[in-house]
């Protein structure tokens, strides 16, 4: 699933192992491609990232947990996530999430 944020775009890619959705970043400008391998390298708190990129505070935390290690993607999934948090959304074309209460539109 792909997600646009301000500049930043990235896929939710969902990892077996922790049960939670990763942001993977694409297509970064170069001074976004310095600062998110900066953090790949030293212990950034996980509100900085948010602060940076807009993610939600889960997703900052998971993007950080799988900054260095393989995010294990299994099975094929029937739900979509929420953009907002990374949760299960309950249906794939729900509008809303009962987790975080984030609603949005197409
Ligand atoms: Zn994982
Ligand atoms: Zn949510």
């Amino acid at each position: 699933m792909r997600v646009e944020r301000n500049r930043w775009i990235y896929d939710l890619v969902y990892c077996g192992e922790c049960g939670v959705h990763v942001p993977v970043f694409r297509d970064l400008a170069p001074s976004d491609q310095t600062m998110v391998d900066a953090w790949r390298l030293r212990k950034t708190p996980s509100s900085q990232i948010a602060d940076e990129t807009g993610l939600s505070k889960e997703l900052a935390k998971s993007w950080k947990l799988h900054r260095n290690k393989p995010i294990q993607q299994k099975g094929q999934m029937n739900s979509t996530p929420c953009p907002e948090c990374g949760r299960w959304l309950r249906t794939p074309c729900a509008k809303q999430c009962f987790h975080c209460g984030n609603k949005w539109h197409d």
